[in-house]
């Protein structure tokens, strides 16, 4: 074994025993809608020189896998907003120990880039899609075209994606009448779904998130009237629970971060857009890594310690509170989703 492998911790554990071996990367803050549960529409994008450089995303990407982590998930914001995507997209997809790069996206440039992406190495796509109804979906994204997003669906699966996930978040009085609408869709065209809880980061005008809030619970059972569902028992490490149909091969997944606390599995850590390295996507606790990227440039050394040290930062859990202003004032955005 050469020397710096051995002086390497062989993987990133935290306090509580847990392995980190997946890494959400957000590469922009920046987005071409506006949705209404995860920003203002007034948003200020942060200025270009906080955002960290495709080269610096890159070196992050390096430290962690040479760190023992095994998939990463590139998001934002919209990652397909950002120029020179693919450029990123086939180093990460390249770094030896990767077994998985993912990418998550509001679909509105995936017509463009579905072939692209899927030649850089991307091995599966979690597409956002929260209705079907064109008013309404730009209702909740406050400026997005169903259609377009529909075009980029059917690229993503001529580009030969597999197992492509659609996300939707369900609000109460919004599209909570639509959750059986996409199950069928899904179950149509072969996709899976995840339905998400809609979590409180961020202080937001369209509506108080205690009224619009949905359980998983109440999707499930109305799903279950239509479809039966039975639990799927091989856990994907994930926060998503996941069950199948009797008569068809899609997996129906929820997350559910109020009602159903996840982060003793917690496997995960997340990268902002201006590399901030977040413990937890509902505490605070955070280490700078542009600090590092920009203090020492070149020096992967210095990076892969200030991952590590970071790792005694990671809290035990999340604390969210609809009742009350949001504990966590960054929106989704600037968290990478
Ligand atoms: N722009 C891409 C997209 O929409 O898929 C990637 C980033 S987005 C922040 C990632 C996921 O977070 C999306 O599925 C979105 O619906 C979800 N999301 C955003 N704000 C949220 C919130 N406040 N609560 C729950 N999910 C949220
Ligand atoms: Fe943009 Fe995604 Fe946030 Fe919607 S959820 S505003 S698409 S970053």
């Amino acid at each position: 074994m050469p020397l710096e492998a051995q002086t390497e911790a062989p993987a990133l554990i935290d306090r509580f025993g847990r392995r980190v071996d997946y890494v959400r990367l957000s590469v922009t803050d920046r987005c071409d809608f506006r949705c209404v549960y995860c920003m203002g529409e007034d948003v200020q994008f942060l200025p270009r020189p906080e955002i960290l450089t495709l080269e610096e995303l890159l070196a992050v990407g390096r430290a962690f896998v040479a760190l023992g982590v095994r998939r990463i998930r590139v998001t934002g914001g919209e990652p397909l907003v950002r120029r020179d995507l693919p450029w990123l997209l086939e180093r990460l997809a390249r770094l030896p120990g990767l077994e998985e790069l993912t990418l998550t996206t509001n679909g509105s440039q995936l017509e463009r880039l579905a072939g692209p992406l899927a030649a850089a190495g991307v091995s599966r796509l979690n597409v956002s899609l929260d209705s079907l109804r064109p008013e309404r979906f730009r209702a909740l994204t406050r400026v997005g075209d169903l259609e377009r997003v529909l075009a980029g669906l059917r690229a993503a699966q001529a580009a030969g994606f597999k197992r492509i996930r659609l996300n939707a978040v369900i609000l109460q009085g919004r599209n909570e009448d639509e959750v059986v609408d996409l199950v069928a869709f899904a179950r149509a065209e072969g996709f899976d779904l995840a339905f998400i809880e809609e979590m409180p980061l961020g202080e937001i005008s369209s509506h108080a998130r205690s009224e619009t809030f949905h359980p998983s619970a109440r999707i499930r059972a109305d799903i279950a009237r239509r479809y039966p569902l039975w639990p799927i028992a091989e856990s994907t490490g994930g926060p998503a629970r996941y069950y199948q149909m009797a008569d068809s091969p899609i997996r129906v997944g929820f997350i559910s971060p109020h009602s159903q606390n996840f982060c003793e599995q917690c496997n995960r850590v997340r990268v902002t857009a201006q590399g901030r390295l977040l413990l937890c996507l509902g505490q605070e606790h955070s280490a700078d890594l542009r600090a590092v990227l920009r203090g020492q440039p070149g020096d992967d050394r210095a990076l892969r310690e200030a991952i590590v040290a970071a790792m005694a930062l990671k809290p035990r859990g999340h604390d969210f509170d609809l009742a009350n202003r949001p504990q966590i004032l960054r929106f989704m955005n600037h968290t990478g989703g």
